[in-house]
């Protein structure tokens, strides 16, 4: 199913739980603005590249647009504009006061070289700039983009306003404007609504087991948190191969082979203290574990894998890891779906934290952010779940209901 098709049904369902005509799903279905441009660039050798640009603003009925950009080859307008909608679902199930947005560049950024990559940034704020801005529409990064990019972007925008706007991008560097826990805070986010989750579960998180699917920047995070907080980490996996120990795996031993440029399918991930076996990537999926976590990408547990999983929570902090045949099936299992608009919200609400304090001219400190996200995430999982018993319909069901009716209110 294309991703613009799983939202329409994600939000037909949440409108039949609220009693919405036609007329109104119509509405909150159609995007604001489709922002389409080739961006042409000069390559180190000399030759020029175009790249297709897609910036979709799909609404800004509860603030300015908000989300993130992301290079990526398979970044289309379908897709550009699914991940812009649920931004705009996620802004209001956190109840944060933006709209929804996102951006992509087709590209796959292995390819080129960072001063290539410099350069599409640049073309992208040269081709957008009249639709950006603090109060207008402010990105972040997204799938393979950075800190470093933003920066770039920002200077771009200043360079060519005239202005000084640190606030019209977040998850800059901190020496850019940005905010201390901006980068941490996608996972510390998941696992405050984990935590909450437990709690109304009454389990522990100490007597339970994880596996966890990506050791990206939001999966390597979680990783660290749980194995913190006292989970049993009992698999991992990046791209290339899964571990798993039935004892836990030593997290930080991994992650730091993995820093060191090491991919989990190499032979001295095979032993103690790191795992029992070696698996392929894919079978994470199936593995024995109370938690699944993917943290990766889109659609991995699907029609031909769903059967396998043993968890009985999912937590999803990837964008739409689970096609919806799939969520079906595990919904029919009463296995627990955190929602990705739910589960990895805080992101953009650091974004949030972030704006206000370039607005403001003050800084944050690490406390601060941690106790207000904290806060947030705690809030709006009790409202997702108070509405999804209230009405005896799923985590995703009762997000986005809640947060269509948010924005409709608006
Ligand atoms: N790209 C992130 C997301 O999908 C963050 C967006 C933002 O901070 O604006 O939520």
């Amino acid at each position: 199913m294309a991703a613009f098709d799983y939202f329409k049904m994600n939000v037909h369902r949440a409108a039949a739980l609220l009693g919405y005509s036609q007329e109104t799903v119509d509405r909150l279905l159609t995007p604001d603005r489709v922002l389409k441009a080739p961006l042409s660039i000069t390559m180190d050798d000399g030759s020029t590249q175009t790249f297709q640009a897609y910036r979709v603003q799909f609404s800004n009925a509860r603030g300015p647009y908000k989300g993130g950009i992301r290079f990526h080859p398979d970044a289309d307008e379908d897709e550009v504009s699914a991940l812009a909608a649920m931004m705009a679902i996620k802004c209001a199930v956190v109840d944060i006061p933006f709209g929804g947005a996102k951006g992509g560049v087709a590209v796959d950024p292995k390819k080129l070289s960072l001063n290539e990559l410099d350069a599409i940034a640049r073309a992208y704020v040269q081709a957008f700039v009249e639709h950006l801005g603090p109060e207008l529409d402010v990105p972040a990064p997204d799938v393979y983009t950075n800190s470093h990019i933003m920066g770039v972007m920002l200077e771009e925008y200043e360079r060519i306003t005239g202005t000084k706007a640190p606030a019209m991008i977040t998850g800059k560097s901190l020496d850019m404007g940005g905010i201390v826990g901006r980068d941490t805070a996608t996972s510390d986010g998941a696992i405050a609504v984990l935590d909450a989750l437990l709690a109304d579960q009454h389990r522990d998180i100490t007597n339970l087991t994880v596996s966890i699917q990506g050791t990206g920047n939001a999966g390597a995070r979680a990783a660290t948190l749980l194995s913190d907080l006292g989970a049993k980490v009992v698999a991992m996996s990046d791209s290339k191969g899964a571990l798993r120990n039935p004892e836990g795996i030593d997290v930080q031993k991994v992650l730091e082979k993995k820093d060191a440029g090491k991919s989990l399918n190499d032979t001295e991930f095979a032993d103690e203290p790191f795992s029992h076996a070696q698996y392929d990537a894919e079978e994470i999926i199936g593995m024995s574990a109370d938690i699944l976590i993917p943290a990766a990408l889109e659609e991995q547990i699907r029609l031909d894998n769903v059967e396998s999983v043993k968890a009985s929570i999912v937590l999803e902090i990837a964008n739409g890891p689970i096609t919806p045949e799939a969520d079906e099936s595990l919904a029919e299992r009463r296995v627990v779906i955190v929602p990705d608009v739910l589960a990895n919200a805080g992101g953009v609400t650091v974004s949030y934290f972030e704006w206000l304090q370039n607005r403001s001219g003050e800084t944050w400190t690490k406390e601060r952010v941690a106790e207000r996200l904290e806060e947030t995430m705690h809030d709006a999982y009790r409202d997702v779940a108070d509405f999804a018993l209230d009405r005896n319909c799923t985590l995703r069901e009762a997000a986005y209901a809640l947060a269509l009716g948010r924005i409709n209110d608006a």
